[in-house]
């Protein structure tokens, strides 16, 4: 490159000087430099990048722009370009255009590259692609020759595999846990409502009996905890003699007795004597157990909070018309 070029063949290499210094501060060391014959051209050397990339950065210097299809050609050419020679606006572009023409193909090379020039966010995009299509990525030139050539920026990709992989699963995780304590939430709502007003044909001992009530709005859930009920009324075995569906009911008994802020009016059974006997008998479980209670309770909260209006109506819909499993609450794993 050469500080007269052609292409503005009336400005003065003074005038040409300070025009690359504003463009490009390494390009100004370059020119300032003190020289031999004080007639003699500036010659700066640009290898191993193709003559038309070199020309479409000259253009850049000057014009402030690039054509898409220069840039297409030789986007990483120019971004390279770019970083050595500090061009913040063509980087910038660079950065923003190779980001939205990555392939499978070509994402490798782009990575390695955005490394090298230190562009930031074009080498997260570039893990991303690679992480969320690496069994493709893999089968790729541009892998095997990363592999051989570069394993340590191999191992870096791996890690940052492994990382999405594991953030998935804990956010999975956390999701799963969050619709069991919502679920518990709900059941533990039931469980009063079935005490205190009844529902469909189960309810309060001393309420008119025979009276069949419309089912609510929580039915899936309701209807399950109905089935427990009545089978905890009338079940042989119970919790003592190993009957898996009394123990779960004495949970929730537990649960809700936990949860209570008026256990001396309550109508939910075994409320006060369950309250009593935690006050009493200070289990080493205890700690577990008050965990449970606030995730429970800020289950519906946090769901209440974190879903829109229209979303959380459509949820219950969904609830209310799946049908409840055989057994009622399977689901819950205390
Ligand atoms: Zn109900
Ligand atoms: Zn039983
Ligand atoms: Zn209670």
């Amino acid at each position: 490159m050469s500080t007269s070029s052609p292409a503005t063949p009336s400005a003065s290499p003074r005038t040409l000087a300070s025009w690359y210094a504003s463009v490009s501060p390494v390009l100004e060391n370059v020119i300032d430099r003190p020289r031999k014959h004080r007639s003699s051209e500036r010659v700066i050397p640009i290898l191993g990048v193709p003559y038309d990339a070199v020309l479409a950065f000259v253009r850049f210097l000057y014009s402030s722009s690039c054509t898409e299809e220069n840039m297409e050609k030789y986007g990483i050419h120019l971004l390279a370009l770019s970083h050595v020679y500090l061009v913040p606006q063509l980087k910038h572009r660079c950065t923003k255009e190779l980001g939205q023409r990555l392939t499978i193909e070509n994402v490798v090379d782009v990575l390695q590259l955005a490394k090298m020039c230190d562009a930031a966010d074009l080498y997260l995009k570039c893990l991303k692609l690679v992480a969320n299509h690496f069994k493709v990525v893999e089968t790729t030139e541009g892998w095997k020759f990363l592999q051989d050539h570069d394993p340590w920026l191999e191992l870096d990709i791996l890690q940052f595999i492994d990382e999405i992989e594991s953030r998935k699963k804990r956010a999975r995780k956390h999701r799963e846990e969050q619709r069991l304590y919502l679920q518990l939430s709900e059941a533990m709502e039931c469980l009063e409502h079935i005490c205190k007003e009844g529902c469909t044909s189960v309810g309060p001992y001393d309420m008119e009996p025979g009276h069949k009530r419309r089912p609510c709005s929580k039915f899936s859930t309701c209807q399950g905890l109905q089935m427990l009920f009545q089978h905890f009324a009338t079940c042989k075995r119970r919790v003592n003699g190993g009957c898996l569906r009394c123990k779960r009911m004495w949970q929730l008994l537990k649960l809700h007795s936990s949860m209570c802020d008026e256990p001396d009016s309550c109508r939910v059974p075994l409320c006060r004597q369950f309250k009593l006997k935690m006050q009493q008998e200070k289990k080493r479980d205890e700690a577990r157990w008050k965990l449970l209670v606030k995730k429970v309770v800020s289950a519906k909260t946090i769901s209440s909070l974190s879903l829109p209006k229209r979303k959380r109506e459509e949820e219950l819909g969904e609830a209310r018309s799946t049908t409840p499993p055989p057994n009622g609450i399977r689901s819950f794993r205390l």
